[in-house]
C-alpha cells in the first residue's frame, strides 16, 4: 500500500469538506481555511469527484435538486479526514502476517480451508503436520508419509 503518511503530508491540510460554500459546483471538495492577504480566509479547492456511472442524467438531477457526485465526494473526504484523526488505521504487514498465524489452517481445524493447504512449519503440502497441528512435522515432502493427507 502506498505510505498514507507521506501522501497525506504533502496534500492540501484538512479538514476537507464537500461543497461547503453554498456557491460551490457539484463534485466540488475544499480544503482548511487558508488566510489570504486580500479576502481573509479561503477554502481553496483541493479535488473533484467524478459522477457516479456513466449513464447520469444532468437534467434530471438538476431538476430533482441531487447531486450526481456526492456519493464520490463524501467518500473522499471522508477517507481523508478519518486518515488525518487516526480513525482509519494502516494494516502494516506485521499485523496481516500474525493475523493468519493466528488460525491454524491444518485439515482438522480448517477443513475447507480455501487456499493451498501446506505445513505451517515446513511448507510441504505431504508433511503429516499440515493434517493435522498435533502430527509431527517431517520437514519432507516425500509421497506416502503416514498421517498425511497424501497417504
Ligand atoms: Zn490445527
Ligand atoms: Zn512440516
Amino acid at each position: 500500500m502506498t505510505d498514507l503518511k507521506k501522501l497525506s503530508a504533502a496534500a492540501t491540510p484538512g479538514p476537507w469538506s464537500y461543497r461547503p460554500d453554498k456557491h460551490d459546483d457539484w463534485g466540488m471538495i475544499r480544503g482548511g481555511g487558508m488566510s489570504d492577504d486580500h479576502i481573509g480566509l479561503v477554502h481553496p479547492p483541493v479535488a473533484s469527484a467524478r459522477p457516479v456511472g456513466l449513464d447520469y442524467d444532468l437534467d434530471e438531477h438538476r431538476w430533482a435538486g441531487t447531486d450526481p457526485m456526492e456519493p464520490n465526494g463524501l467518500f473522499i473526504v471522508e477517507l481523508v479526514n478519518a486518515y488525518r484523526e487516526g480513525r482509519l488505521v494502516e494494516r502494516t504487514t506485521d499485523a496481516a502476517a500474525s493475523d493468519s498465524a493466528d488460525k491454524c489452517t491444518c485439515s482438522n481445524c480448517w477443513p475447507d480451508y480455501p487456499y493451498f493447504r501446506v505445513c505451517p512449519d515446513c511448507g510441504n503440502k505431504r508433511c503429516p503436520k499440515a493434517k493435522h497441528h498435533d502430527h509431527t512435522c517431517t520437514n519432507s515432502n516425500e509421497p506416502g508419509q503416514k498421517g498425511s493427507n497424501y497417504e
